[in-house]
């Protein structure tokens, strides 16, 4: 495999998951909303398409708390400690793709708005497990820790610093779909964006933040590691 090169994943498989949605929307199948939902999946399904893009860097510890990742400058301490015995890591960006921006319904239709976002987030879970996989089996890898920006508290890897990130892949939009806000956001929304490597503490993100009720917290707070890593 080309290790230096942008990795397109454009056609990872996907099909919504009726019974899955339903259970996640708390919709009987034969409820009062069922039939606008199965008219919603309907019209999403033939045209969704998530899809993933990493390249393997290279990684230079600097001085302080800076790091060169595909000659890339970054600012974090967290990542600069999580990377010192790595010598390279999968930069990537994962999405639900973007064929449902722009799609006929209200915004103030709350309910079928937060349905198809549903959608796009099982679309985006689907990505990540498909480009995880993909990379470990590539690269017989048994785990694949990951950081992300803008990832739980602000001073673990500043959201800014997507701006470096994305210039790795260049015009990200052209290759997945995936562009930034002015504000370091990611539309679509269903975004996610990062590094991942085979050695380290895994879900050190979660381990360093202290967020109650997230719902796709990966692993408990660690006040001494917090501690350790003086965030
Ligand atoms: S606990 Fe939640 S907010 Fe904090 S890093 Fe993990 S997933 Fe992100």
């Amino acid at each position: 495999m080309v290790t230096d090169q942008n990795i397109v994943l454009d056609q990872i498989p996907f099909i919504v998951d009726e019974d899955e949605l339903y259970r996640k929307l708390r919709i009987e199948k034969d409820g009062e909303h069922a039939g606008e939902l199965q008219e919603i999946i309907d019209l999403v399904s033939p045209l969704i398409c998530p899809k993933a893009v990493f390249k393997v860097c290279d990684v230079e510890t600097m001085e302080d708390d800076l790091i060169e990742i595909c000659g890339v400058e970054f600012a974090s301490r967290v990542l600069r400690k999580s990377l010192q015995e790595v010598d390279d890591v999968f930069a990537f960006i994962a999405t639900c793709g973007n064929e449902l921006e722009n799609l006929n319904i209200p915004k103030y239709d709350f309910l079928k708005v937060f349905w198809v976002e549903t959608v796009k987030e099982m679309a985006l879970d689907t990505s990540v497990d498909f480009f995880t996989d993909f990379i470990k089996k590539e690269f017989k890898l048994e785990k694949l820790p990951s950081m992300s920006p803008g990832s739980g508290a602000d001073n673990i890897w500043p959201i800014e610093q997507q701006k470096q990130l994305f210039s790795i892949f260049g015009d990200t939009e052209k290759l997945i779909g995936v562009r930034l806000t002015e504000s370091c956001l990611m539309i679509p929304n269903k975004s996610v964006s990062g590094v991942c490597f085979s050695k380290g503490t895994e879900f050190i993100g979660c381990k360093l933040c202290d967020r109650e009720n997230c719902q796709k917290r990966r692993a408990v707070f660690n006040s001494e590691l917090k501690a350790e890593y003086a965030v």
